[in-house]
């Protein structure tokens, strides 16, 4: 059993869905990402009927797997979005998603990216700042244009997760301390431009338990109630994404749990009315991907075995980025013998340059492994580096697979540089 359950073996063959992977890997070539469609739509069923007839809007956290197949997906399956740059507004745009469906988060948000969001006419800015918010207003006033706003509160709870991937504590850069929130909220009511629909927070990534989600609703709620008592009500309640997901033997927090445990507590406090959003990335798509790479040596050292394969960490940062345990899971399993442990690593000249370490594996020259977990995060972080092209993504029908995008050429990462004139 792998932690995916669209990927799994049947004859002794790794498949994704109705399609063995060798096929693909032969199709395609290697490295490759290997996308489930019915994975991303069962992920999404997860949240569809966890919300049952509850007022609740998810918006996809894109940044996680922002590939226009996936959001075409999610976007007829009914989700919102939750973008971060005016580059991920344009890939919205692109699919034809609803704008009056996108929140726009993120610390740094540009004058550009801001005029841009006012025109497609998004839900709401979540706005980080104080210098944010007078920049935001004086866009806005210029344009002629009301900017919809949440303040991004900072609740200073412990995600209890990677500290690169904890966003809620105090000395993170994200959102505005929460004691400070108030006087923010009056400066925005006296700013032009502007109009108050909500208060957000997000946490922190690959939470697995339901109370750091709870502690920092709590603070939120009393937020709420003492901005009522100054005159400003909401219409939404934002409470970010982060739900985390099975890489080993994780138990994550099902959005079943989340949401009755999050309406309860609104329900305690008389909030019901309040809309809820939620902006899962993560949990939407992490399982639903594979990293297939080819085993091209295979180095006995001293001290350590290595399993050198043609995916490295310009396509998988997580890693050597966060010390994020993926599973390695050989396609075609082989029986027998005691097996050696390796570090599994790739061709980039860095000693950073692996994707997993001490796995006890088969294998042999030429074998596939399948890098799990890999559908979040993966792709959206891969880079270039050492002129490498960045593999294809595959989607995964039944017995379709389709390219959604093919992998670049070579040509192409240098066709726009140019040499300096000679003297
Ligand atoms: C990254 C991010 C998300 C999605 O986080 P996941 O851990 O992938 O669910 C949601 N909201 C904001 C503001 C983010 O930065």
């Amino acid at each position: 059993m792998t932690v995916a359950p669209h990927f799994q073996h049947k004859n002794g063959v790794l498949h994704a869905e109705d399609v063995a992977l060798p096929l693909l890997a032969q199709k395609h070539g290697t490295p490759l990402y290997v996308y489930s469609r019915q994975a991303l739509r069962d992920a999404w069923e997860s949240y569809r009927s966890a919300i049952g007839d509850r007022k609740v809007l998810v918006c996809y956290g894109m940044k996680a797997n922002s590939n226009l197949a996936v959001l075409h997906e999610f976007k007829t399956l009914g989700a919102g979005f939750d973008i971060v740059s005016g580059g991920e507004l344009a890939r919205v745009l692109a699919i034809g998603g609803d704008p009056s469906r996108i929140v726009f988060s993120g610390v740094g948000k540009q004058a550009w990216e801001m005029k841009a969001a006012l025109d497609a006419g998004v839900k709401c800015f979540n706005v980080e700042s104080e210098a944010e918010l007078l920049q935001l207003s004086a866009v806005a006033d210029a344009e002629g244009k009301t900017a919809p706003i949440s303040l991004r509160v900072n609740p200073d709870v412990d995600a209890k997760t990677h500290p690169y991937i904890s966003t809620g504590l105090k000395d993170n850069k994200f959102g505005i301390a929460i004691g400070h929130a108030l006087t923010v909220y009056q400066r925005a009511q006296s700013l032009p431009g502007l109009r108050i629909v909500g208060v957000d927070c997000h946490i922190g990534s690959q939470i697995t338990e339901v109370g750091p989600y709870l502690d920092a609703l709590d603070k939120l709620i009393k937020l709420i109630k003492t901005l009522a008592e100054h005159g400003i009500r909401l219409a939404h309640l934002d409470l970010g994404g982060g739900i985390g997901i099975r890489y080993t033997d994780e138990t994550p927090l099902s959005p079943a749990t989340l949401l009755d445990n999050v309406f309860q507590a609104l329900k305690d406090n008389g909030l019901e009315h309040l809309e809820l959003v939620l902006e899962p990335g993560r949990s939407l798509v992490g399982n639903a991907g594979v990293l297939l790479t080819k085993v091209e040596y295979l180095k006995h050292g001293e001290t350590k075995n290595f399993a050198i394969v043609d995916a490295a960490m310009n396509d998988l940062i997580r890693p050597t980025l966060y010390s994020a345990w993926h599973g390695v899971v050989p396609v075609v399993p082989r029986g027998g013998a005691e097996a050696p442990h390796y570090d599994v690593v790739g061709p980039v000249c860095e000693s950073g340059d692996w994707l997993a370490r001490d796995r006890q594996l088969n294998i042999q020259q030429g074998d596939l492994l399948a890098v799990m977990s890999a559908g979040a995060y993966a792709f959206t972080m891969a880079s270039q580096y050492n002129t490498r092209p960045r593999p294809a993504e595959i989607i995964v029908d039944g017995k379709a697979d389709h390219v959604v995008r093919p992998r670049e050429r070579i040509q192409d990462l240098f066709a726009t540089e140019t040499t300096l004139p000679t003297a």
